[in-house]
């Protein structure tokens, strides 16, 4: 992100839409094709690829033209079948939002929460599986809302004792900036949309899904229509897409992974982290306090408690007249936090300038 701040770019250190790189943004002006000619599958596959790289697997990776949000709707709808149960890992506002997706979906949902800014226990999740069976278990890795990563390996690890059980993943503030072994974790689906960590416009989403996923399907009669992962799977086999796609985004995607792959997953990973330590420095000078659990901290966004009570409108507008603007806090904690998102294609650097300039602000608040 070296690219000099023009007066109409205000940087966004904000968890989603992410600050997306000027030819990344013009990738999306490539001339259209269309969605069934050889141009378009070769796209497709060229992106797919790389996909799968990203995703650290060897299965497929749907592309669909929604956001996260329809990937949660297709994750209920194609796994859980009418007499059995999904159960839902609820400790903030998004994990809250998907257990909503899967009822309005008519699934039998159970919930197993943890305190807004505590992580969920593999211990409360074992105990649970162990009274009752569940046909999938749902779990916000990066709860935005709180700041929390939950212990994806250790959870996962704990789920896979029961075959029966899929692994549904939500990454969408995350992947990208952490590493998440859909393969060696036996995950089912894993899922994200391009607008956070991929450091994209928003407009698609992608899903990892696992064979068990597709067999689970097929006992699923009304699996609705648009996000049925059978049909999916039929398209993706010719590198088709069921309905038109966002090709133009799909260009963007691709440039974006050839990006990412040239940095080194593990490196852009190493970096995220860099950048987290760096906010959670910085959090205990000026005098705050995370708000997520020690332990759990996120690597690709922070919440921190607002304990000095700063006004943390007046900060957004004394940021944006110098380029930048943080997020306030998700929810039921929109006066009690702030939210500093470290994630994408922003550098250390970028974080240095943002502290630099809040620091101004402090001094003189
Ligand atoms: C932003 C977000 C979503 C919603 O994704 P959309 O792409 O906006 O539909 C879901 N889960 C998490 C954890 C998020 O941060």
């Amino acid at each position: 992100m070296t690219e000099a701040v023009k007066p109409d770019h205000v940087r966004l250190f904000i968890p989603g839409p992410t600050e997306v790189r000027r030819e990344i943004l013009e990738a999306q002006s490539h001339w259209m094709i269309g969605h069934r000619g050889a141009d378009f599958e070769t796209l497709f596959a060229r992106v797919q690829g790389k996909l799968r790289q990203l995703f650290y697997t060897q299965s497929r990776v749907y592309v669909s033209t929604s956001s996260g949000t329809g990937l949660w709707e297709a994750a209920s709808r194609n796994c859980v079948r009418d007499d059995k149960k999904v159960l839902h890992l609820v400790n903030g506002a998004f994990s809250e939002r998907w257990y909503e997706v899967s009822k309005a979906n008519g699934k039998q949902a159970e919930a197993l929460e943890a305190e807004w800014g505590r992580a969920i226990k593999p211990e409360q999740l074992e105990e649970r599986l162990r009274a009752q069976h569940y046909d999938a278990v749902a779990i916000v890795l990066n709860e935005t809302s709180t700041g929390v990563k939950n212990p994806l390996e250790e959870m996962a690890a704990v789920i896979r004792q029961y075959p029966d059980t899929l692994i549904l993943v939500d990454a969408v503030s995350i992947l990208g900036g952490y590493k998440i072994d859909f393969d060696g974790l036996g995950l089912d689906v894993l899922l994200t949309s391009t607008q956070k960590a991929m450091a994209l416009p928003p407009g698609l989403a992608f899903a990892a899904v696992s064979d068990r996923v597709l067999e689970r399907a097929k006992q699923v009669p009304y699996r609705g229509y648009y996000f049925d992962f059978i049909e999916l799977e039929k398209f993706l086999l010719k590198n088709h897409t069921p309905a038109t796609p966002n090709i133009s985004l799909l260009y963007a995607t691709d440039k974006q992974l050839d990006y990412m792959l040239a940095e080194g997953l593990e490196a852009r990973f190493a970096r995220h982290e860099q950048m987290a330590q760096a906010t959670r420095d910085w959090v205990a000078e000026a005098g705050f306090a995370m708000f997520s659990e020690e332990g759990y901290h996120s690597p690709t966004v922070t919440t921190v408690a607002n304990t000095r009570r700063i006004d943390v409108k007046a900060l957004n507008k004394f940021l944006k007249a110098r380029g930048m603007t943080i997020s306030d806090g998700y929810g039921k904690l929109k006066d009690s936090t702030f939210r500093i998102a470290h994630m994408g294609d922003l550098m250390p650097s970028d974080m240095e300038a943002l502290f630099a300039a809040m620091n101004e602000f402090l001094a003189q608040a």
